[in-house]
């Protein structure tokens, strides 16, 4: 088995008195997309700038393509992509210019072109930096971190305030850079996000990491069960239900309402009293938890910046 793209080991990083990491371990493995979900404060940024080299740890152990980024991060720089939370361009450079500018900084480069094509703005190569639209400017700041053809890509908060249009052109490049098989590594507020589009999701809170799984993993640690409705053309007798574990919770318009921890015995409970009370089913509405209700469970608060539209 080929060794992780990063390691990361009991590292802590205190700003003074405040502990913004309280020992993170981490292994992220070559390939595919790791999201890091959290609340404000809950260490994210701080995580992702000490992979960077931009921070150095308090205590602990980072690895990143083999280099320890507090000491080497030259030689980091040169095989790690990094789009940082607000990258200022230049506003009067073209956006041909911008990129230009950034593959003089290394020593290896792609060529122009082809970081163009790879976040889909060929046709804006000349155009000014500040007559971009907030979702090409963030396109252009994620070609900035692509100009060295790096393994493994950091992006901080990638999405926020996009719009969900520009939001999802942004997934598509995303999905793209792991498809050409690099390691994508990201920051996001946004729960569905890190649904849709993470491989692996990590989520902090207060410096410590509190889960980590993919998505599908994260959703069986949901508490609560799933919500019932079933309408029917006659009366109900529920008890075979009951017995299946379902509770009632009453009745909304036409639909009985059930919550249960086994919707799979709750269907095949369901067949049998129909069968018996010679009853047809009209409707049936399930409601299982999402990764939000799991992720609200986790960090107790829903993140200041809001969970989807309009933040
Ligand atoms: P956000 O979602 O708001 O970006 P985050 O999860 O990225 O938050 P960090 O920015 O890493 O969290 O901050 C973690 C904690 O460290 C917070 O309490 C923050 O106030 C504190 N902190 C971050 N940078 C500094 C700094 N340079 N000096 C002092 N405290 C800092």
């Amino acid at each position: 088995m080929s060794s992780p793209i990063a390691e990361i080991r009991d590292l802590t990083k205190d700003y003074g008195t405040v502990q913004a990491l309280r020992g993170v371990s981490l292994s992220i493995e070559s390939g595919g997309i790791v999201g890091i979900l959290g609340p404000n404060g809950a260490g994210k940024t701080t995580l992702v700038e000490t992979i960077e080299g931009l921070r150095t740890p308090s205590q602990g152990r980072v690895s990143v393509l083999g280099i320890d980024p507090s000491r080497e991060p030259r030689r980091l720089a040169e095989r790690l992509g990094v789009q940082l939370q607000a990258t200022e361009l230049p506003p009067d450079l073209t956006v041909l210019e911008t990129l230009r500018l950034f593959r003089a900084f290394y020593e290896k480069s792609l060529p122009a072109n082809e970081v163009l094509a790879a976040i889909d703005l060929t046709e804006k190569s000349n155009a000014r930096n500040r007559t971009l639209s907030g979702g090409q400017k963030q396109r252009l700041a994620i070609g900035l971190a692509l100009v060295t053809d790096p393994e493994l890509i950091i992006l901080d908060e990638p999405t926020t305030g996009l719009d969900p249009a520009a939001r999802r052109d942004l997934h598509k490049i995303i999905r793209s850079l792991k498809e050409r098989g690099r390691t994508v590594l990201l920051t996001t507020h946004y729960i569905e996000e890190a649904e849709i589009l993470c491989d692996r999701v990590v989520v902090m809170r207060e410096g410590k990491v509190v889960a980590d799984g993919s998505p599908f993993e994260l959703l069986q640690r949901a508490q609560g069960g799933s919500t019932v409705w079933i309408r029917v053309d006659k009366e109900l007798d529920p008890v075979g239900l009951f017995r299946a574990g379902a509770q009632p919770t009453g009745r909304e318009d036409d639909y009985y309402r059930f919550t249960t921890e086994d919707p799979a015995a709750f269907v095949v409970a369901l067949g049998r009293t129909l069968q018996e009370g010679n009853l047809t089913l009209l409707d049936l509405r399930m409601k299982r938890p999402t990764l939000e209700d799991v992720y609200l469970e986790l960090v107790g608060t829903r993140s200041e910046d809001g969970d989807g539209e309009g933040s």
